[in-house]
This record gives C-alpha cells, sequence and structure tokens, in this order.
C-alpha cells in the first residue's frame, strides 16, 4: 500500500485518496444532472420512448452511539429538490415527505420478520396502553421513565442531584473534611459536578488520543512554568535582591531549556515543527516574566507555591504544612482548606499580598465583580490561608489584597487586584455555598457555558441547564439563588 506522499513522489498519474473523494462527488453530481435532463414522462418522446433511471438514495438518520439524529448529505437534498421541483425544498420537508424511518420496526406488524420486530410494531404508536405493556416487560424503562418526568418538572427532586443524605458527609465545615478551593469554586459552579467528584468519587473518562497538533497541553505548560518563576524568584530572595535581565537572563533561558528538553524525553512532540513553535513560545513568555519582575520592584515576593494541607514534599517553603489550614468566619463556620499558594508577597512592614498565576488569556469579562456567585473564592480563602501561614513568622502579618496576574504573552501581563473582602462577606457567601452542600442540594449548572470545558459532560444529559433553570423556583435551591447573587 502506498501512502498519498509516496504516490505523489512516483507519478502524478497515480490518484490520491482526496482524488478519489471528488471523483465520487463528481460522479454523484454527473448522474444527478443526467437524470434531471431526463424528460418528466416517458410519453412525452413517442419516437423513444425514455425510461428515467431509478436512483436510491437512502442515509442514516441515528447515530447510536451517541443517541442522535443524524442528517442526510447536501446531495440527497439536491435530488429531492430535482424530484420536487422545488429548488428551494428544506432538509425539513424532505425529512417529512420522507415518513417513518425504515427500521428494524416494519412498517406493518404482518410484515416483521422476527417476534420481537412484531412486538414492537404492536406497541410503537399505540399510546397509553402501549407504554403500560413496556413498563410492564421492562421495569427499569419504567424506572427510565418516571426519572425522565421528575426532570421536566418544576421540583427539584433526587433525578435532578437532590441528595439530602450526602449533604452531611460533604459538609465542608464537618470535623476530618478538608477541600481545596478549587474543590469549592468548582461546588459553587455546578453542585452537580462536586457531588459526581467529591460524593460519588468519580472520575472523568481518560480522553481516547491526545491532540496530535498540542505537545504540552494547558495544564502540563502552566506548571512547568509556574515551576519556574518559582526557581527564578527563590534564586533571587536567596540573594537578597531583586531580579535582574543581566544576572538571571541566561540562567533562565537555560532553565527553561533543560525543563523542555527533559519534557521531550518524557513525552516526545509528535513533530520537530510542533516542538520548535512551542519551545519558541515558552521561551518567549518565560523571558516575558523576568522582564515584568525586573519592571515592577514595588513588593518583595516572599513565598512561592506554598502548599498547606498536603502532604510536604522534600523541597517545600519554609511556610509551608501540612495540616490543612482552619478558616473560623464565626457563627460555626470553621472551613478547613488545603492547597497551593503561587506566590506570597510583602507589601509593607505587616502587609502582604497573595498572588495567583494565569498562565492563559485574560477575558476582562471573566474577572468582573469580587465573588462571581462563589465561582472566584481563592482570593479571599488563600488570603486567609496566608495570615494563618505567615503569622508564626510575622506576628501582625495581615493580607490586604490578591492578584490574579497573566504573565504570559497570551495574558498580556494584565493583573486583576482585589482588595481583601471583610470576613464578614467572605462568610455571607461561604454560608450559602455551605447550605447548598449540606441541603444535598446538588443542582446542574445553569449555564450551558460552564459545561464548556467540564470532564463530566458524559454523565449529564442536554437540556439539564433548561430543566435546571426551570427548577429556581424549589425552596430547595433557595440558598443555591442567593449564593449566585454574590457578584
Ligand atoms: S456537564 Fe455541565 S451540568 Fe454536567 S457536571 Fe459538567 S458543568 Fe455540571
Amino acid at each position: 500500500m502506498l501512502l498519498d506522499p509516496e504516490r505523489a513522489a512516483t507519478s502524478e498519474a497515480l490518484k490520491l485518496s482526496a482524488d478519489r473523494i471528488d471523483e465520487a462527488v463528481y460522479g454523484v453530481l454527473g448522474r444527478l444532472a443526467a437524470w434531471s435532463c431526463q424528460p418528466s414522462t416517458p410519453n412525452s418522446q413517442p419516437s423513444s420512448p425514455a425510461v428515467a433511471p431509478a436512483i436510491t438514495f437512502s442515509y442514516s438518520c441515528r447515530d447510536t452511539r451517541e443517541f442522535r439524529e443524524t442528517y442526510a448529505s447536501w446531495l440527497m437534498l439536491q435530488a429531492f429538490r430535482l424530484q420536487q421541483g422545488d429548488g428551494a425544498a428544506s432538509y425539513q420537508q424532505m425529512k417529512a415527505a420522507l415518513g417513518e424511518p425504515v427500521s428494524v420496526v416494519p412498517r406493518e406488524r404482518e410484515g416483521a420478520a422476527t417476534g420481537s420486530a412484531w412486538w414492537l410494531r404492536s406497541v410503537a404508536g399505540s399510546g397509553g396502553k402501549g407504554v403500560e405493556v413496556v413498563e410492564a416487560s421492562f421495569p427499569a424503562v419504567a424506572r427510565g421513565r418516571m426519572a425522565q418526568a421528575h426532570r421536566e418538572s418544576s421540583h427539584f427532586t433526587e433525578f435532578d442531584g437532590h441528595v439530602p443524605a450526602a449533604g452531611g458527609a460533604l459538609d465542608p465545615c464537618a470535623e476530618g473534611n478538608a477541600f481545596s478551593v478549587t474543590d469549592l469554586e468548582g461546588a459553587a459552579k455546578c453542585p452537580y459536578q462536586f457531588f459526581l467528584k467529591r460524593g460519588l468519587g468519580l472520575r472523568p473518562l481518560e480522553a481516547a488520543e491526545r491532540d496530535k497538533d498540542v505537545w504540552l497541553d494547558p495544564l502540563t505548560r502552566g506548571s512547568q512554568l509556574h515551576d519556574i518563576y518559582a526557581a527564578l524568584l527563590r534564586r533571587c530572595r536567596d540573594a537578597n535582591r531583586c531580579p535582574d535581565v543581566r544576572m538571571d537572563g541566561a540562567w533562565l533561558e537555560a532553565l527553561a531549556k533543560d525543563t523542555l528538553a527533559r519534557l521531550n524525553r518524557e513525552m516526545p512532540a509528535a513533530t520537530a515543527e510542533i516542538l520548535e513553535r512551542e519551545s519558541r513560545d515558552l521561551l518567549a513568555d518565560v523571558e516575558l516574566f523576568l522582564e515584568g519582575e525586573c519592571e515592577d520592584s514595588s513588593s518583595e515576593p516572599l513565598g512561592f507555591e506554598v502548599s498547606f494541607g498536603r502532604p510536604l514534599g522534600g523541597n517545600e517553603e519554609a511556610l509551608a504544612r501540612a495540616e490543612p489550614v482552619e478558616i473560623n468566619l464565626g457563627g460555626g463556620l470553621i472551613f478547613r482548606i488545603a492547597g497551593r499558594i503561587d506566590r506570597i508577597d510583602r507589601i509593607g512592614p505587616s502587609e502582604f499580598e497573595v498572588l495567583d498565576y494565569k498562565t492563559g488569556g485574560f477575558w476582562r469579562d471573566d474577572f468582573k465583580g469580587t465573588f462571581n456567585g462563589g465561582r472566584r473564592l481563592q482570593h479571599a480563602l488563600y488570603g486567609l490561608a496566608a495570615v494563618e501561614l505567615l503569622r508564626p513568622r510575622y506576628r501582625k502579618a495581615k493580607v490586604t489584597g490578591a492578584q490574579y496576574y497573566f504573565p504570559s504573552h497570551k495574558g498580556r501581563r494584565e493583573r486583576k487586584r482585589i482588595p481583601a473582602p471583610t470576613p464578614a462577606q467572605t462568610a455571607a457567601v461561604l454560608g450559602d455555598l455551605r447550605e447548598v452542600i449540606v441541603a444535598g442540594a446538588f443542582v446542574h449548572a445553569h449555564d450551558e457555558k460552564d459545561c464548556k470545558f467540564c470532564d463530566y459532560t458524559a454523565a449529564c444529559g442536554g437540556g439539564v441547564h433548561a430543566q435546571a433553570e426551570g427548577k429556581q423556583g424549589d425552596a430547595t435551591l433557595k440558598a443555591y439563588g442567593r449564593l449566585a447573587a454574590h457578584v
């Protein structure tokens, strides 16, 4: 078998795979054209009676793997238009004209080839009586129909994610529970996903194949950049100086190149071009970061990748600790959280700021407001956690704000600064979030946009957002409504 590049190199006369597709399309078009030139009736030319050629078109109208409707090729629509003499006929008109799709269920039950086909034809379209018979024979179908009816109702039910029994177990303030800030933000965004992940312990399906045009996925790239940024700032902190292009430029470039070489050994890029392109982009981002650090000397970078509530590795920061940080927001609200603060800067004698690096692009609309309905908690919770981590060394430590910093070319070095919210503001948001969880109100995300990058889409059928929205009046979802209102 010869591949296209080999065929092209051997002879121009050898057809390529694309040529075959073109030929097939032209072949069909030719036949359609010939058909359209035939006289409308065989009797219109008595001297040489023409017999209209018969062309049969068919297409599969269901994708049974994905349970969705599929559509005919535009060629078939063209044929239908010619047949109807209506150049503007639509897909819907064609579908209506075609009638019931041909399937294992025969048009008439007398024509059934098997017992099950006869049975299916007998119940199909027979209304409530048929449903009764089917449900009596297939209890799982009956349960499925009941679940669907509950989902379509205006009540928030166990079929929508109402699981009160899980509320206590997942209570973020319960003794022994420690959640990451990402988990809590995720719970505010989609309580249902939080339940799947933390309640049922489900893990998303691994993507079957890696995107061959991408070497470093955003997660890998981001974590490597975090490590490189931290290495630079530790080097400068340990030498008690600010970053400097002349002193650090070559060192940083060598570090980034070593990182890229190691990654290419561990998970080689698909092609030399991809390796070259992505390496160039990452090196440019590293260079830009150094430039930014050299320009901005208003704060003193103090702690980097400061871990808490997680087992400590060998090279941890002095501020890190294995135990979760307890955040007492009053009124019995004590949250134990785990995480890793990208960076803590000192901005005054006892004043500090927490920074979170975002290595992707900056979208202004995504960073409006303070809490974004509980989906943006990190600045507040990491600020409170940083105070706890700093106090043993800085008795009067106070975190006055947080920054989301986009240091890459994509992020245009944007900084979103958020002043530290008051404890009462943070307590109000977390109180509502906790109430959602404790009530077991694991409702689906209302906004379809939230599902775009969700790893759990396989667990949610289409239409869940509209269903979730239609249940907003249910008393169980009151706290969720309040949570969404915290801007
Ligand atoms: S797909 Fe959407 S509704 Fe389903 S778990 Fe993900 S975010 Fe929630």
